[in-house]
């Protein structure tokens, strides 16, 4: 029964139980972006190009090789999202949010689409859960932005990983630093690999995201940004490490972090983590002074992060780390043959009005096949109805897991299960 199609190459299916561990792990990053002010937007999956290619950067890889782009049938091209945050400012600007207050705080989560080469921790659809505040240039919102996925990752359990930030300053600082940056690009362009002879002319900076170790060692002695900062950029710097250690994040300063986006300014910052091979950062983020106005709106600085959400559950995954409580049938109600359907499903429809978590069988199974059935299901009691105690206005209960078996008034079922399902909380409670 494997039918005729495959999910397209880089993207896959989230079933449950994965699916189950990724709604939990929302709930709690969802709980804590809520206690740091932050509320929910969700913008369309699809944007007018122009919000990436200005948003994003003509030069950068995702606007040249990976975006996801296509002409509608009215003739307009749309692309399907790379990443979050030029729609979020997109939608800032448009619904005028700052008149709300700012900063605004926003988070969201949803599907990204880069056509990028599939390999482990890399896709072509993944999901990003990432936050912004916009409107402020307050180093202490860098730090508390940096602070969030630490708590998150610390309240999933998780140890094995590193934040480390740069500074990649504003284009005063900049200006003057690539061109430093280019002439020794110029001197070093020998050792460069391909991709990067072309980076050292469109986008020097990039340089430092090549993966290549030959790249690596070309760079070693490279000019480096936070050498070159200009007083403001360098002052607020020094203000986000401060206030980072306020709020106990543990950080190393790595001067060669850039970020893969044109618009980003000074902070910038990565969460790497032990053991997920090359494609290790799970969370990236930093300071964006320059989107809104490359939207068209007035200028208005913001910082975010946004957490690779396949990469975090290999995370948690290795470090065995989020035991997460699966959802478990209570009950199975089986049925004799010969039982009214009727009957089956008002008992069925009574004790989900209860808010037990029931089924039933839809296959016209023997009672064998039920209770095999509900075993598969991992129900923990079952219900039978029909024969002698049907007609007394009874059914039978069978728990599972001790093979205790009582036969119940109608009525008091739902009470009876819970009774049960109480003691052995209180069981495990004690
Ligand atoms: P990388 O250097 O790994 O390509 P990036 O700099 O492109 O990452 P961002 O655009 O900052 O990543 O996205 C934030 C996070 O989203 C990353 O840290 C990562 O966890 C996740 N991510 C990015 N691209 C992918 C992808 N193709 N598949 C799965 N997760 C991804
Ligand atoms: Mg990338």
């Amino acid at each position: 029964m494997s039918g005729k199609f495959k999910a397209p190459r880089g993207t896959f299916d989230i079933v449950y139980p994965d699916s189950e561990k990724l709604e939990r792990i929302l709930q709690i990053g969802y709980e804590i972006l809520i206690r740091h002010g932050y509320r929910r937007i969700s913008t369309p999956i699809f944007e007018n190009t122009e919000v990436f290619r200005r948003g994003i950067g003509e030069d950068t890889d995702i606007v040249t090789k990976e975006m996801y782009t296509f002409e509608d049938r009215g003739g307009e091209s749309l692309t399907l999202r790379p990443e979050g945050t030029a729609p979020v400012i997109r939608a800032y600007l448009e619904r005028s949010l700052y008149s709300g207050g700012i900063p605004q705080k926003l988070f969201y989560f949803g599907p990204m689409f880069r056509r990028e080469r599939p390999q482990a921790g890399r896709y072509r659809q993944f999901h990003q859960l990432g936050a912004e505040a916009i409107g402020s240039d307050d180093p202490a919102i860098d730090s508390e932005i940096i602070s969030i996925p630490d708590i998150y990752f610390k309240e999933l359990g998780l140890r094995k990983y590193r934040v480390v930030v740069n500074s990649i300053g504003c284009l005063n600082c900049r200006k003057p630093y690539i061109e430093r940056l280019t002439a020794f690009l110029e001197s070093a362009k020998h050792d460069l690999c391909n991709d990067c002879k072309k980076r050292a002319k469109r986008n020097p900076l990039r340089i430092f995201d090549c993966k290549e170790e030959a790249c690596s060692e070309a760079l070693l002695k490279a000019p480096l940004m936070p050498d070159f900062l200009c007083e403001d950029c360098r002052a607020h710097f020094d203000s986000v490490l401060e206030m980072l250690k306020v709020l106990g994040v543990s950080y190393e300063v790595e001067p060669r972090l850039v970020r893969g986006l044109d618009y980003y300014t000074r902070t910038a910052f990565e969460f790497i983590f032990e053991g997920l091979g090359a494609q290790n950062a799970v969370c990236g983020g930093g300071r964006y002074d320059y989107l809104a106005e490359a939207l068209g709106g007035p200028p208005s600085g913001g910082v975010g992060f946004s957490v690779g959400i396949e990469r975090l559950l290999r995370a948690i995954e290795l470090e065995g780390a989020c035991p997460v409580v699966l959802p478990r049938l209570d009950v199975f109600v089986a049925w004799i043959e010969g039982t009214s359907r009727k009957q089956v499903l008002e008992i069925l429809a009574s004790l989900r009005r209860e808010r037990l978590c029931a089924d039933s069988d839809f296959m016209g199974r023997s009672l064998k096949a039920q209770m095999k059935h509900a075993n598969r299901l991992g129900a923990r009691f079952v219900v039978i109805v029909g024969g002698e105690e049907q007609k007394r206005g009874e059914v039978v209960l069978r728990d599972l897991d001790s093979s205790e078996q009582w036969t119940v008034g109608r009525s008091k079922l739902a009470q009876k299960i819970r009774e049960a399902l109480g003691e052995q909380w209180g069981e495990t409670d004690g």
